[in-house]
């Protein structure tokens, strides 16, 4: 399991995260919601290494990852801007991630990024950089370079922003589709109310870097925790 324990974090006089502890089963997928500045992608990069906390524990397994560099963790991070290599293919984007990230020889690496790119329904784009791609098609690169390290936890910071809502829709099954067949545990980040409903076995709801309620999409709607909850998901009052 991940667990996220009493985690903290300031940015000089900015609070981003305060106190958050919360358990991710492994295979479980769990939706962070919350409005712009709440807190999501902070949490999400200390996960993933790229920030430490200032206060709290995050443990994979019972194994704490405070100190332990990006790499050297189990986790794939897919961000909220693509951030793919705009002069690298799509394949090499995938070969690279494989090879530096992860030590996998040549011939293995560009094996495994091929068949992720199929299983996106992207093989034809192999050969294309990202400039001549749509954003869902970059977004699809970006989505197999993390599933390609088959990580065993996958970080998603706002996979879908920038895409129309019926491509939202299709993606979003496609990309719990691909999670659940590879048992990855996920962290998904949205402010989008429907697709955490949708996408996550739990809801964690986050608001001025606090974590104002954690449940099932269900026990969320029903039984809202506090005012903030009740409001930002629209249940009836
Ligand atoms: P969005 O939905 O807009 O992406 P978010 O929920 O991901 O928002 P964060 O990016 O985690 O929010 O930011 C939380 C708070 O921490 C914000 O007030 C932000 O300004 C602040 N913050 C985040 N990173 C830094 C940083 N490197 N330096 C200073 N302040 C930061
Ligand atoms: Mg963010």
């Amino acid at each position: 399991p991940i667990e996220i324990d009493g985690l903290g974090r300031s940015f000089g006089p900015v609070h981003a995260l305060r106190d958050v502890t919360l358990t991710v089963a492994p295979g479980e997928i769990v939706a962070l919601l919350g409005p712009s500045g709440s807190g999501k992608s902070t949490l999400l990069r200390i996960c993933a290494g790229l920030e430490e906390p200032t206060s709290g524990d995050l443990r994979f397994g019972a194994v704490s990852q405070l100190g332990v560099a990006p790499h050297r963790r189990d986790v794939s991070m897919v961000f909220q801007h693509f951030a793919l290599y705009p002069h690298l293919t799509a394949l090499e984007n995938l070969t690279l991630a494989l090879r530096h990230g992860r030590g996998l020889p040549k011939a293995a690496a560009v094996a495994r990024a091929r068949e992720t790119l199929d299983m996106l329904g992207i093989g034809e784009l192999a050969a294309r950089r990202p400039a001549k791609m749509s954003g869902g098609q970059r977004q699809r690169v970006a989505i197999g370079r993390a599933l390609a390290t088959r990580a065993r936890v996958i970080l998603l910071d706002e996979p879908m922003s920038g895409l129309d809502a019926q491509l939202r829709v299709d993606l979003r099954v496609e990309i719990v589709g691909l999670l659940r067949r590879l048992g990855t545990t996920a962290l998904f980040v949205t402010h989008d109310q429907a697709e955490a409903m949708a996408v996550g076995d739990r809801v964690a709801v986050l608001s001025g870097g606090r974590l104002q309620q954690i449940g099932t999409p269900d026990e969320i709607y029903d039984r809202p925790a506090t005012r903030f909850v009740a409001a930002f998901i629209g249940s009836p009052p």
